[in-house]
């Protein structure tokens, strides 16, 4: 019998949907193994994900949800990020640790957050240039926001939209210059404590979610056609069909317009070329000796150094390398027709190693045992100035034919897994015809299923008991 509905990809999104729906569902997944993503490999010991992921939420329940389905398997750890600043390496995020820059710079980024011109100017920011400005001055915008956040997005910082406000938040006037003055204050306090999986890598956490799916490994979705009982075919690359009553896609939105067998309107062509999403090199290290810092990340503002961030994985999981050794893992984030993105995987390789030897925060090439280049083509999806409206015209047009996006890349979202899976439950709560209160909804619906994936009540955690 044919399931109800059709889940394309067993990523975080995918495999939350399906949790929640109460029809039959069935996941159709290119890959041998889940998680998309939010998947880790294995090699010499070291554990590394496909770019560094650790779980923070401000969505305490959905954050607890994700813990309780890692059972016992979860390591709690307390951030220690840093930024790297001319000569020296300072705490972050920036504006929390002004005492640490060079005492001009500490004073040209306070005097500009006192008396800051653009307060009134950009009452109504109407991009993230004026919103960065507005909420901290041209000291600190100048010599961190600006040319980081370029260098992750890859746009100029007046093409952001104020979507990506949301995620930044607003630190008190008074933590800046308790900062400025050398006060100790922290900022991004939903992200103070992380968890990890102690073992498995991220990937952990969509293995624990996988036990419930009936899930179709190495069916690469090639094809997708309207049928005429009013069906979709998904056919993968052999010509094996599956049809179902709807679908919820998770593919990256760019290649889902090249499989269908269905007259798309220019206009939604053109809508889907326009949403910008970058690729990424990401460059993992295997290290013999003690890890002589602990940081968890450190982020590069440095427009002469591609990288935009390393992280040191085994500081998230003691499993995650061998004992005796530990890891780093360096993201650089580039656009698609830039001159970094034609790089080769040696090239990237000397040009990661040299700055982070300069940097102190590489050690020799004798203590290096494992090096490895990936390049994954999506990563980062970009809010540009326009964004918004390009994303509701594909969405909508998807639906219309029956095929609902879901997703980082498929809805066009920049979401971590707690957001996958909050959105995964808005999608289900409305293909199950549910009604009522959204939190109640959501209450209820996390608690059936986390029973759906631990055999007995008593492994629950107490707030789902
Ligand atoms: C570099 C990086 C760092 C991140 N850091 C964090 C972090 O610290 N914390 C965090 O929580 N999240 C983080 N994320 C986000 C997290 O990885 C995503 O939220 C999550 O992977 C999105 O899940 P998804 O299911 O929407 O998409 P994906 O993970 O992309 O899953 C899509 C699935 O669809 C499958 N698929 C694609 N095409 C086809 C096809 N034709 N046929 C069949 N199947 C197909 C893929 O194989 C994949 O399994 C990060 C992401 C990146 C890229």
């Amino acid at each position: 019998m044919s399931s109800h509905f059709g889940i394309i990809g067993a990523g975080p999104s995918g495999l939350a949907v399906n949790l929640f729906l109460k029809k039959s569902a069935e996941i159709v997944e290119s890959n041998n193994h889940v998680g998309g993503h939010a998947s880790s490999f294995f090699e010499k010991g070291f554990t590394f994900d496909y770019g560094p992921h650790i779980l923070f939420s401000k969505d305490q329940l959905i954050l607890d949800f994700i813990i309780a389905t890692l059972g016992e398997n979860i390591n709690r750890c307390k951030r220690n990020n840093k930024i790297s600043f001319k000569d020296r390496i300072i705490k972050y995020p920036f504006e929390n640790d002004l005492h640490s820059l060079p005492l001009e710079d500490n004073y040209e980024c306070i005097r500009h957050f006192i008396f800051n011109q653009y307060k009134n100017q950009y009452s109504i920011p109407n991009n993230m240039r004026e919103w960065f400005l507005k909420t901290f001055g041209e000291g600190i915008c100048s010599r961190y926001l600006f040319p980081y956040n370029e260098k992750v997005w890859n746009i100029p910082v007046e093409k952001l939209s104020m979507s990506l406000a949301d995620r930044i938040p607003n630190p008190p006037a008074e933590d800046i210059l308790k900062s400025s003055l050398g006060y100790s204050t922290e900022g991004y306090l939903h992200q103070l404590y992380y968890f990890y999986p102690t073992t498995g890598g991220y990937q952990a956490i969509c293995e624990a979610w996988k036990k419930s799916a009936t899930i179709i490994y190495q069916f690469n979705v090639d094809r997708i056609q309207l049928t005429d009982n009013k069906k979709i075919r998904l056919i993968d690359q052999t010509g094996i069909a599956r049809e179902y009553h709807q679908v919820i896609s998770t593919m990256p939105v760019h290649e889902i317009l090249y499989k269908l067998d269905i007259k798309v309107p220019n206009e939604i062509k053109i809508a889907i070329e326009q949403l910008i999403v970058n690729p990424m090199f990401i460059v993992s290290f295997g290290i013999r000796g003690i890890d002589p810092h602990q940081y968890t990340a450190v982020y590069f503002p440095e427009s002469d150094f591609w990288v935009n961030r390393i992280s040191f994985p085994c500081t998230f999981s003691s499993a995650n390398g061998p004992e005796g050794y530990y890891s780093l893992q360096a993201e650089i984030t580039c656009a698609k027709n830039s001159n970094i993105w034609h790089k080769t995987a040696e090239e990237m390789l000397a040009h990661t190693k040299q700055g982070l030897q300069k940097r102190g925060l590489l050690p020799n090439d004798e203590h290096i045992i494992l090096e490895r280049v990936d390049r994954k083509d999506q990563s980062y999806v970009v809010y540009d100035v326009g964004y918004e409206e390009n994303a509701q015209k594909v969405r909508a047009w998807f639906s219309s034919i029956g095929i609902i996006l879901l997703g980082r890349f498929s809805y066009f979202e920049y979401i971590n897994i707690d957001m996958a899976v909050d959105r995964a439950i808005k999608i289900a709560i409305d293909l199950n015809n549910d009604k009522g209160d959204f939190k109640q909804l959501k209450s209820d619906y996390l608690k059936s299923a986390l029973i759906k994936l631990t055999s007995t009540r008593s492994e629950l955690c107490p707030q789902y008991q």
